[in-house]
């Protein structure tokens, strides 16, 4: 494995690189850091697939302005911090103005 990586170390940095750029990688990264959150604070999580939350409703929840993935940010409808779980059922497209907006403020159950 170690041999392997030192001789291919170029295509290897290249081809991380190019992960990095993808909305796979983005999706991954997101879920994996809100789901740290989450289990540090024993709220509840699952598997959630980022890309197909977007595409089941690829527009803002607040605001309805349509998004594009890369500019999508996921909000925690209620927040990990006030107890709020990672799962899908409580995740939302949002904006990225959107969200800074709400914080960690929780809006009201619908
Ligand atoms: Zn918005």
């Amino acid at each position: 494995m170690r041999t392997y990586y030192e001789n291919n170390k170029e295509s290897h940095n290249e081809t991380q690189k190019k992960y990095r750029l993808t909305d796979q990688f983005k999706a991954n990264h997101r879920h994996h850091s809100a789901l740290r959150r989450a289990r540090i604070l024993n709220n509840g999580t699952e598997k959630i697939d980022f890309i197909d939350v977007y595409k089941t409703d690829p527009k803002c929840f607040y605001c309805g302005i349509p998004l594009l993935f890369n500019d999508v940010e996921f909000d925690h409808y209620i927040p990990i911090a006030k107890g709020g779980s990672h799962t899908k059922n409580n995740l939302r497209v949002s904006c990225a103005p959107c969200n800074r907006r709400k914080g960690a403020m929780s809006y009201q159950m619908v």
